[in-house]
């Protein structure tokens, strides 16, 4: 009765119909080799500056292992705040509008299930992280991927939104500075997705969490546009811009009602965000600046150096103008994203991650972080013109 094909069907039809993650698949490959170079996982090559990591110790040291509040420490939701206020001119009320979550993943998580009735719309842009589409499905949600173009430098357009706005749409998702593309928004840009979350009265999802990570221009959020920081969602996290995947911290800022409907998930789900992690965030809000100063220096002579390497070779790449990654045309040689990346990693022994992991538009690109150490970033693209030469 309990036999492996039995025990599958009673697994929820939503779940049996979600692939697992393309890149997770690829990092599985990769960690079974030797001698690969990865350019293939979002995740900062730098350890969590020793501040930060300091200040966890010290408070296990203090025996600070309890349980937090629900939404986090207020001390950090304090810090949070001010910074926020800082970096977009938006108050947020540390109180009941600014929730502590584990990661940004767990952000979406909430934010989606907290809105999402079965059937009800979500916009999304896609190349996009491989999260939205099957949390908006595990919502029992209806994701509408809009696909972004290369031409237009994988902005998304007001255009585009008008193509696939329907009266079945709630809430529009947005992530810029982009991931997979590196693609970021101008001022304009920004401020024309407003006034269309407005007229169509979405609420909308921000993913920031590279915000912190523009290389050519400063961000501009979306949150301060007059008029959306009422209907918005604003979602960032710790893992990029300060190194602390590992910590597992994130936060999102809303509207009490939206805050509170978050909360409710987030209480029975989680409970809380880890202490020790909310400890050391609290140190990265006072006392990292310098350390962000550092390592986004570092990604940028990386970006420039990936980027003209891809142009060198023949291989069109939108200049990326944010996050750690870029984003390479590879349709000239007759491949799949998959054969590419599955050749490359195998006669080349460079991991990237195919572009179709990130929604069916992405096929003929691949994904390759530059948040990987600069040596391998060089050695890697030596690589790849190996590898091109011979195809
Ligand atoms: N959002 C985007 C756009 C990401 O790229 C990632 C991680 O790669 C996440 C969210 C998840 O981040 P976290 O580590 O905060 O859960």
């Amino acid at each position: 009765m309990n036999d492996s094909k039995s025990l599958r069907s009673r697994i929820s039809k939503v779940v049996q119909d979600i692939p697992r993650s393309g890149i997770r698949d690829f990092f599985e490959i990769v960690s079974s080799r030797e001698d690969v170079i990865s350019l293939g996982i979002g995740e900062p090559d730098f350890v969590t500056p020793w501040h930060i990591r300091e200040a966890a110790s010290l408070a296990l040291d203090r025996g600070v292992t309890s349980y937090t509040s629900n939404m986090g420490l207020l001390s950090l939701r304090r810090g949070i705040a001010q910074y926020i206020q800082k970096k977009t001119g938006v108050e947020y009320n540390p109180v009941d509008e600014v929730l502590v979550t584990v990661g940004v993943s767990e952000g979406l998580d909430i934010a989606i299930r907290a809105l999402i009735e079965p059937g009800d719309e979500v916009l999304y842009h896609e190349p996009s992280y491989v999260s939205y589409n099957p949390l908006i499905r595990f919502a029992y949600g209806v994701p509408v991927a809009i696909q972004t173009k290369k031409e237009n430098g994988f902005r998304l357009t007001r255009q585009d939104l008008e193509e696939n706005v329907t009266e079945k749409s709630k809430v529009l998702l947005l992530n810029y500075p982009n991931n997979p593309t590196g693609a970021a928004l101008s001022r304009k840009d920004v401020e024309d997705i407003a006034a269309f979350a407005i007229e169509h009265d979405l609420i909308v999802l921000t993913d920031e969490i590279y915000d912190e990570l523009t290389y050519d221009r400063e961000h501009f959020s979306i949150i301060s546009v007059p008029g959306m920081r009422e209907r918005t969602i604003y979602l960032h996290g710790f893992s990029k811009a300060w190194a602390m995947t590992g910590f597992r911290m994130g936060f999102t800022c809303a509207p009490p009602e939206l805050t509170e409907a978050m909360m409710k998930i987030h209480q029975y789900t989680m409970l809380c965000a880890p202490i020790l992690s909310q400890e050391a965030s609290i140190e990265a809000l006072k006392n990292a600046d310098a350390d962000i100063a550092y390592m986004k220096a570092e990604y940028k002579k990386r970006r420039n150096y990936i980027h003209a390497s891809f142009e060198e070779m023949g291989i069109p790449c939108v200049r990326p103008d944010g996050a750690f990654y870029a984003f390479a045309d590879i349709s000239q040689f007759g491949m799949t994203s998959k054969e590419f990346a599955l050749r490359l990693l195998d006669e080349q022994n460079v991991a990237c991650v195919p572009g179709t992991a990130f929604g069916a538009c992405g096929e003929g690109f691949i994904r390759c972080s530059y948040a990987a150490a600069f040596d391998d970033i060089k050695e890697a693209m030596v690589r790849v013109a190996r590898f091109i030469e011979k195809l």
